[in-house]
């Protein structure tokens, strides 16, 4: 067991290692973050920051000196970073688990492997892997394997001639062609496991998306709730067999496509994520603290959900005068927000907005979800 006043170490210096560190000191910890830029937000409220890249190696000794265990907020990390590292401190999530959830055709391959639901893919390295696709597939979004997020890296393509200029689109860099499945709509499972592999759920949300970027997230999951008693149950199960079999230590995101009453895996994040940063006002306990206790091998809590949240981001555009990203730039008037009952504002102090980049979110907490769900829709659209 790792008590306070050690300190952790944290790769990647967003919004969710911010939260970590909130976390992590709350709890009587200390936090160095590593992250090449100087204006993270999670840098800022670090103990230390190390400003520098993920592969270099005297900034890993140094945090490998230095802290007591390491953990990530970003998937991106090189698996190999998470490798070195574990050779002088335990690292959670270790880089196998890491390797899976940040690379989508590594990640599809183990959802069929082990017989989780998925939807039909073909894993796409040269053209001819899209010539030889199945028809069925098609209409199609093609998905390139590494580095994308909020819809980057993805292409919807109707037929087979559309996939291939995608794919040069992409430079032929490996992809996934995934079939474009009919979303009833969509959820996410967060999660913590131990390493004696106790897992705590948090109860499913329900996640809204606008150009790609999760926009709302409603919990818990009403929508799922409805379709049938057990359905909550069973997005759960289906994410702990994951982090099994993952072997997975630390606080985990599991994306679900609901389609026909059904539910499919769509991917997976190896850290705290964005559907799950209600916990922090709706739940006693966050996602973040789960993590640190995962990270530190203390008794993971039993998360209790005491309130009804709706999670709103809060994108870049909104510093722009025409509210797409042109035009002045300006903080937003954030009085409309503070004066709405229940509403919790959450700014994550970055540099610079620019349009589609998360600059914050605000929950918005109650009793009632239908009254909670439609003061959060209305505080939306009153700031843009
Ligand atoms: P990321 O979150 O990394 O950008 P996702 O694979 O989760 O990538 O895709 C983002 C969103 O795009 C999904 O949440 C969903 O709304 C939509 N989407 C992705 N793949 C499909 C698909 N096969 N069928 C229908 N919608 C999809
Ligand atoms: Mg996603």
């Amino acid at each position: 067991m790792i008590l306070p006043p050690a300190t952790l170490g944290m790769l990647g210096g967003g919004q969710l290692g911010r939260f970590f560190v909130s976390a992590a000191h709350e709890m009587g910890y200390k936090v160095w973050v590593l992250d090449p830029d100087p204006h993270s937000p999670a840098g800022l409220v670090a103990d230390r920051h190390l400003i520098a890249a993920y592969d270099d190696y005297v900034a890993l000794d140094t945090l490998g000196a230095e802290c007591a265990a390491v953990t990530t907020e970003f998937e991106n990390v090189p698996a190999d970073t998470l490798d070195y590292l574990s050779k002088f401190i335990p690292v959670h999530p270790a880089a196998s688990a890491v390797a899976v959830c940040q690379n989508r055709i590594a990640e599809k391959t183990f959802l069929a492997e082990h017989g989780l639901p998925h939807g039909p893919f073909a894993v796409i390295r040269g053209e001819d892997d899209i010539r030889a696709a199945d028809a069925g597939l098609f209409p199609a979004v093609l998905k390139v394997a590494r580095f994308g997020y909020d819809g980057k890296g993805q292409a919807r393509v109707a037929d087979r001639e559309q996939a291939l200029a995608a794919f040069q689109h992409f430079k032929a860099e490996p992809c996934v062609l995934e079939k474009m499945l009919t979303l009833d709509f969509e959820v996410s499972v967060v999660l913590a496991r131990d390493e004696a592999g106790t897992v705590r759920a948090f109860p499913p949300g329900e996640n809204r998306h606008r150009n790609g970027i999760l926009d709302v997230t409603i919990a818990p999951a009403l929508a799922l709730a409805s379709l049938s008693a057990d359905m909550q149950g069973s997005a759960e199960r289906i994410a702990e067999r994951i982090a099994d079999k993952l072997g997975y230590v630390g606080t985990l995101g599991v994306e679900f496509f609901v389609c026909g009453g059904e539910l499919f895996v769509n991917e997976m994040a190896p850290r705290p994520h964005n559907s799950g940063h209600h916990t922090i006002d709706a739940c006693d306990v966050s996602q973040y603290e789960q993590q640190v206790r995962a990270l530190c091998g203390l008794a993971l809590a039993t998360p209790r959900q005491h309130s009804a949240a709706v999670m709103v981001n809060v994108l870049g555009e909104l510093w722009y005068e025409d509210g797409k990203g042109h035009g002045p730039y300006r903080e937003p008037d954030w009085s409309v927000l503070h004066a709405v009952p229940g509403l919790r504002l959450h700014l994550y102090a970055k540099h610079h907005a620019r349009a589609g980049r998360k600059m914050g979110h605000f929950v918005v907490i109650g009793d009632d979800p239908a009254q909670v769900l439609e003061r959060a829709l209305q505080a939306r659209a009153a700031i843009g």
